[in-house]
């Protein structure tokens, strides 16, 4: 199955997060068939970040947003693992330090994407600008509207200069969170990754349900598209995450560089 096609949004539609089933699984079913793919997929994940570092010819960005406890942190640790860091970078963007406010938005994001050989993964980014910011009202209406059309010219720049941009929504429902926050509270060795600011989103989560499907839906190109993952299962978000940075890596045709010189006269002693 080419995830790729089953979970981009097509560029142009408007986005119903309703519409979208957080358990699909597309058929697959957990257990050691599933968990051979897995591990095929990470594999070839990273043989091809081994091709993309040796080339230089682009750069792939990974952005990934969701709501708290919708597994980014687990996301890159998996992707990580079919990764060596030489030539991965992942950057958290946490709220704007004074000095970054002091700039425009996207300035914090650019000076970290990645150059031509390297993989960037956002664990949350520059969509937060329309995000949090969004429903937190912590900017005017008339500054975060704009931001949309800034973010697709900012994404085209990047298109046009060798990086391929790939964001994906990591899907889970209500219910869903409500589990992962209860498993938090109880573990001892979890509720430090719970602040009361997730529970406050968590009672906005329809205004966040709205600015994400105005985000997926007017930031969506074919240069820079967003795929919906399925994320309830976090054996299928995982499957599908590294199977579509598989695809993209794989469309990018890339090659080996040639040897510097003529390997056949080499006579090793
Ligand atoms: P996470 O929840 O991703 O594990 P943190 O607990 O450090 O990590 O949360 C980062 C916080 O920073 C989130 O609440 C997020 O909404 C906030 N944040 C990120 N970018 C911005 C931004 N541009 N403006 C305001 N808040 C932001």
């Amino acid at each position: 199955m080419r995830f790729s096609k089953k979970l981009v949004v097509p560029p142009g539609t408007k986005v119903n997060l309703a519409d979208w089933d957080p358990d699909e699984t597309f058929g697959f079913k957990k257990g050691a068939q599933v968990e051979r793919l897995i591990a095929k997929t990470i594999a070839r994940l990273d043989d091809l970040q081994n091709l993309l570092w040796a080339s230089k010819q682009r750069a792939l960005l990974v952005v990934l947003q969701s709501p708290d406890a919708g597994g980014k942190d687990g996301t890159i640790r998996h992707v990580m693992s079919g990764m060596s860091p030489q030539g991965c970078r992942v950057t958290a963007f946490k709220v704007p330090t004074p000095e970054e406010l002091r700039h425009d938005f996207l300035w914090r994001v650019h000076s970290v994407v990645p150059a031509k050989g390297e993989v960037g993964i956002f664990n949350r980014s520059h969509y937060e600008d329309v995000l949090v910011v969004r429903v937190r009202d912590l900017v005017p209406r008339g500054v975060w509207s704009k931001r949309y059309d800034e973010i697709n010219n900012f994404e085209r720049l990047l298109a046009e200069n060798s990086v391929t941009v790939l964001k994906f929504f990591l899907h889970i429902s209500k219910d869903e969170q409500k589990e992962r926050f209860a498993e938090r509270i109880k573990d001892r060795t979890k509720q430090w990754k719970l602040e009361k600011s997730d529970l406050e989103d968590r009672e906005r989560w329809g205004e966040y349900v709205e600015a994400y499907e105005e985000a997926l839906g007017r930031c969506n190109t074919a240069e820079a598209p967003w795929f919906i993952i399925p994320a309830n299962k976090k054996w299928f978000r995982n499957l599908a995450v590294s199977s579509i940075l598989v695809e993209a890596m794989e469309g990018m045709k890339l090659t080996f560089p040639k040897p510097s010189f003529d390997l056949s006269r080499v006579h090793l002693k």
